[in-house]
């Protein structure tokens, strides 16, 4: 069924906590924890805790969990102190975009100048 858990995503295994991960912040719908590859001193990803595999078909099918995702980068944020001088929010959406993990995630990226256009 649509957002059930898969068995084989690794995010879903985070959200199990079958997988360790940093998190510093939950919510009833999302989970938020440190990149294990970080590409900036504050490297944050917000999942939510169902089962989509990228941002578009989350927010198609669950338009709330998905508000609840861009509020809880938005905490993230202002948690690591990187709200003031700004932060960037990425939805890497197919692997032409550079997704790698196929369970819907913001990406939550500051503590440094960060360039425009991304790579
Ligand atoms: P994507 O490339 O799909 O937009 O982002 C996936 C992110 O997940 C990457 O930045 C990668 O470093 C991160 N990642 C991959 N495996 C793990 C893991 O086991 N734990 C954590 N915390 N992050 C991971």
């Amino acid at each position: 069924m649509a957002g059930e858990p898969q068995a084989d995503c690794l995010f879903c295994k985070i959200v199990a906590g079958e997988v360790p991960a940093t998190v510093v912040r939950e919510s009833e719908t999302a989970v938020a924890f440190r990149d294990i590859n970080p590409q900036a001193p504050t490297h944050i990803l917000v999942i939510p805790k169902v089962h989509y595999p990228d941002a578009a078909s989350l927010a198609a099918a669950e338009p709330q969990i998905a508000a609840d995702i861009l509020r809880e980068a938005g905490e993230v944020a202002v948690q690591e102190g990187v709200d003031e001088k700004g932060f960037r929010i990425v939805f890497n959406t197919g692997a032409g975009a550079g997704q790698t993990v196929f369970h819907a995630h913001a990406h939550v990226l500051g503590g440094r100048g960060l360039n425009w256009p991304p790579g």
